[in-house]
């Protein structure tokens, strides 16, 4: 088995239940809950959304608050000026040019007003089933760690990831390493002693 298959085998035995932690009902609630997943724990994104999501789960209904009233509601997940900016903008992107409704493609998601590329990637392979890697901060750090995926920008890892993973992969890749990033593979102190990638992991080779 290659390096990236042993890897993948490995994670997918850890973590088999690796999923996306936040709730949502429809591709809309999605892509409000991965916008304000930026930088803030999924706990958070969920209490704010339940509350948020009563009153306001359509473009329709969002574009009736204020940004500041929106900011209200989504302070406590950070950076809400701009998350609050790019969920009007996005919903009123939505009524205008898709009738509505999310669009499914991974092409119209991307030309979103306020929807980046990683949010647009977990939008398409999450609520839409489609092959794409987001890659996010635990994705970008885990990758390059292992060495399966280097590079200085999000977008040059995610090209690299999808170069050795198989397509059909993509979304349950990208899902694993998320949760190895949190739960082993750590920003500040990995815990490499009990990691059990570490005989194929470049950065424990390097650092051991
Ligand atoms: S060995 Fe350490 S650096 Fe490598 S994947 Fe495991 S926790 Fe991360």
């Amino acid at each position: 088995m290659d390096k990236i298959s042993e890897i993948l085998t490995e994670l997918d035995r850890l973590y088999p239940d690796a999923r996306p932690a936040l709730v949502y009902r429809t591709p809309y609630e999605l892509l409000v809950a991965v916008i304000l997943s930026a930088q803030c724990t999924d706990e958070r994104v969920n209490k704010v959304t339940k509350v948020l999501f009563e009153g306001y789960n359509t473009p329709a209904a969002m574009v009736t608050l204020s940004q500041e009233q929106l900011e209200g509601y989504i302070f406590s997940c950070g950076f809400y000026r701009n998350k609050a900016a790019h969920i009007l903008s996005a919903s009123r992107d939505i009524l205008e040019k898709f009738g509505g409704e999310v669009p499914s493609t991974l092409e119209e998601l991307r030309t979103l007003a306020g929807v980046g590329r990683k949010t647009a990637n977990v939008v398409y392979a999450v609520a839409f089933g489609g092959n794409a890697i987001a890659v996010d901060t635990h994705v970008f750090r885990v990758s390059n760690r292992l060495g399966i995926a280097e590079g200085k920008t999000p977008e040059a890892v995610e090209e690299g990831l999808m170069k050795v993973i198989p397509e059909a992969m993509w979304s349950k890749a990208h899902h694993l390493l998320i949760w190895h990033g949190r739960r082993v593979c750590h920003s500040q102190r990995p815990a490499c002693s009990e990691c059990t990638l570490k005989g194929l992991c470049k950065y424990y080779e390097e650092h051991k």
